[in-house]
Order: structure tokens, then C-alpha cells, then sequence
């Protein structure tokens, strides 16, 4: 299997080999909390990183199915190499304890997953460092708040859940030039229709619960980029502990092999509900990278190759006709998350949001109306056809 085979046969192939010990064809979920040592050796070689191999599960690199997964989603980012977490949180809380300290700066998108946002704002603080909250998709802004000790910039886009898009390739240069890294949330984009690495980015964080595993039957999150990037994150990886579990990798690795397949009908449908939506007399305004009418449509079209699966809207009649409508639905489902198989819809100032103070999520977009749908992949006529009853009933 070449690297440079296209994406779909990635999906299906990369990290995937017989197991050495019976032949199984797909990879074994290795089931074990600790690994047997040939003599006493090894184990010290091992620990000592003289030889490659595997010690504990908790400590990189986990196990053969954490491995397999690392290389499988490393070769669709275009890294050299990753490490796999118990969710996405796990994942970007290592990303920020492994090169934040004390006095550091951390510059970041302001529009942001609920608990990212928490966790720069309420925990990264108490530890003494800095962070500010800019509009990421405004380089004039990024430019006037880098200060002398900025040691990073986090940006999320498309941005949960306003969908606002920041120019990766730019945002990186002027991390770069100021000698911090740049570190880019993949999850509503996948691998599939943005590859941040290659833009310049340092690292690529996913919560794989959502498009990676893609049948929201699992928690778990994944960090790629350069060898020497994961090894620096050794230590807050073995010592705290957030590991995915092998039932979890496994899980990731079947849903990585349909991922091609699954985004590219994402995508289709939700342009198809977007344009249902824009047109629709019930609803105020509607934001989907795809759609002309998006702020930065034209940056999207630059560094994605498609537009994802979510979209956000702002409902006439505020946030009880909001209420109506996700009552009303019947065949999207009414939850949080993203990125399953099925429709998702949700409030994200009562639910994925709840925790940003009301002046702050208003003043970044997060309007009261505002509704957030993960498309998924049924016929979108029948997708459509649930929405146009549940506007009817609002
Ligand atoms: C869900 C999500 C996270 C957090 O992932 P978990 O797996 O729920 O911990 C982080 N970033 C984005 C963009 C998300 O959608």
C-alpha cells in the first residue's frame, strides 16, 4: 500500500496489515491491560525506550490497535505519526498540558466547542496562562493580539456551531514567524475535506467520537503531526492517563474505512437541506460553508475540497420556535453530538453551548435561534420532508 494512493483506498487500507501472530484480516482488538516481557531485559529496554514494543496500555503506544488507528488516521492527515485519547477533550487537554506553561500566551478562535472554550478560559488560567478569544476568521485581528509570549493558536473551522472558517495557511505563517504553533480542531471537516498539515499547521486534534468513528457508538479523540510534535506530549499522555480503549480503536478503524463514502454523502445532503432551508420563509438566516452566503465562503473554497455535514440556522420566532421545531422533528433525532449516520438536531444556547455566558455567546454568533443540524446520510428527500413538517407545525 503506496501513500500516495488516493483518499478512498487510504480509508479502506492504511494501517491495515494481517496480524503476525494467526493471519486475522482485520485487526485484532487487543484486549489487555499489560503486556509480557520475554525477560527482564526486555521490560527495561522497553521502558527505557531502547526497543520498540509495547509495555502498558496506558503508556504510547498503547497497544497493536491503538498503533493500527495512529497510522490509519497519521496517512489521511498527511502526518508522520499520532496518538489516540478517550474523547476529544482528553485529546486537545493533552494538546494544551503538554506545551502550555506558565506565562505562556494561548491565542484562540472565540467561536469554539463548549467545553475547548472551558477549558482555555476557566482551567488553562488558573495555571497561569494567558488566553485570548479573537475572531479567528479576521487575520487583522489574529495579527494585533499575538504578544511576545504567544506559544500557540488554536483555531476551530469550520467553528462549532457558528461555522465561521479560518484561513489555516495564513493563521499558520504568522505562527510560524513568531516561532508558536498552530494547531487546528479537524473534527467537522475530517481529513477528507481539509488537511491542515499541509497548509502548515503543527497539529491536527479530532474528537473521533464524531465523523472517525461516524455511528455515534463511541467516545474517543486522536492528535496527528510531526514525530517529534507526539513525543513532546509523551509524558502528559502516560502520565494522565486519558486512554482510548481497544474496543474504541477498533471501532474508529471500521469507521475510517467507510469515511470517504460517508462524507461525500454528508456533504451532498446537507447542501441539498441548506438550500432547502435558505429558501424557506420560517427561517431568518442560514450559515453552511457551501452556500454563497457564508461570510467566508471563498477561504472555504480555498482549503476545502467539500463542506461538511453541519449546518446552522437562526429560526423566526426565536428560541421557543426552536423549541417547536426540534419537538416537532420525527425523523432527525433530537441530541448533541455530530457526525453519525443518522440527522441530528439540537439547541446549541441551551445544550452544546450552555456553559458561555449569555453576553459572550451572543456577541460571537451564538444566537438564542440558533439550531444546529448534523446531516446524516438517509435520503436527504426524507431528511427535508421531516424538516418542512416540523416548520409547518412551528
Ligand atoms: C465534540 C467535539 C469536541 C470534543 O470531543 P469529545 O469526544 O466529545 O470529548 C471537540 N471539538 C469539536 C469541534 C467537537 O465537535
Amino acid at each position: 500500500m503506496k501513500k500516495e494512493m488516493k483518499f478512498g483506498t487510504l480509508c479502506v487500507h492504511a494501517g491495515e496489515a494481517p496480524d503476525p501472530s494467526y493471519g486475522a484480516h482485520t485487526t485484532p482488538i487487543y484486549q489487555t491491560s499489560t503486556f509480557v516481557f520475554e525477560n527482564a531485559e526486555q521490560g527495561a529496554a522497553r521502558f527505557a525506550g531502547e526497543e520498540e514494543g509495547y509495555t502498558y496500555m496506558r503508556i504510547m503506544p498503547n497497544s497493536p490497535t491503538h498503533a493500527a488507528l495512529v497510522e490509519k488516521v497519521a496517512v489521511l492527515e498527511g502526518a508522520e505519526t499520532g496518538q489516540t485519547f478517550s474523547s476529544g477533550m482528553a485529546a486537545i487537554t493533552a494538546v494544551a498540558l503538554s506545551q502550555l506553561e506558565k506565562g505562556d500566551h494561548l491565542l484562540s478562535s472565540n467561536v469554539l466547542y463548549g467545553s475547548t472554550y472551558s477549558l482555555f478560559s476557566s482551567i488553562l488560567t488558573k495555571y497561569g496562562v494567558e488566553v485570548s478569544f479573537v475572531d479567528t476568521s479576521d487575520l487583522e485581528q489574529v495579527k494585533n493580539h499575538i504578544k511576545k509570549n504567544t506559544k500557540m493558536i488554536f483555531l476551530e473551522t469550520p467553528a462549532n456551531p457558528t461555522l465561521i472558517i479560518c484561513d489555516i495557511a495564513e493563521t499558520s505563517k504568522m505562527a510560524k514567524e513568531i516561532g508558536a504553533l498552530s494547531i487546528v480542531d479537524n473534527t467537522f471537516a475530517t481529513s477528507y475535506f481539509q488537511r491542515a498539515l499541509p497548509l502548515g499547521a503543527d497539529a491536527v486534534v479530532h474528537s473521533s467520537t464524531k465523523y472517525i468513528g461516524g455511528h455515534a457508538d463511541l467516545l474517543g479523540g486522536v492528535v496527528v503531526g510531526s514525530k517529534e510534535f507526539i513525543k513532546s506530549m509523551e509524558s502528559i499522555v502516560n502520565t494522565t492517563g486519558a486512554t482510548m480503549g481497544p474496543l474504541e480503536a477498533w471501532l474508529c478503524i471500521r469507521g475510517l474505512k467507510t469515511l470517504h463514502l460517508r462524507m461525500e454523502k454528508h456533504a451532498c445532503n446537507a447542501m441539498a437541506v441548506a438550500q432547502f432551508l435558505e429558501a424557506h420563509p420560517k427561517i431568518e438566516w442560514v450559515r453552511y460553508p457551501g452556500l454563497t452566503s457564508h461570510p467566508q465562503h471563498e477561504i472555504a473554497k480555498k482549503q476545502m475540497s467539500g463542506f461538511g455535514g453541519m449546518i446552522s440556522f437562526g429560526i423566526k420566532g426565536g428560541i421557543e420556535a426552536g423549541r417547536k421545531l426540534m419537538n416537532n422533528v420525527a425523523l432527525c433525532t433530537l441530541a448533541v453530538s455530530l457526525g453519525a449516520v443518522d440527522t441530528l438536531i439540537q439547541h446549541p444556547a441551551s445544550m452544546t453551548h450552555a456553559t458561555i455566558a449569555r453576553e459572550v455567546r451572543l456577541k460571537v454568533g451564538i444566537t438564542d435561534n440558533m439550531v444546529r443540524i448534523s446531516v446524516g446520510v438517509e435520503d436527504s428527500e426524507d431528511i427535508i420532508a421531516d424538516l418542512d413538517q416540523a416548520l409547518a407545525l412551528t
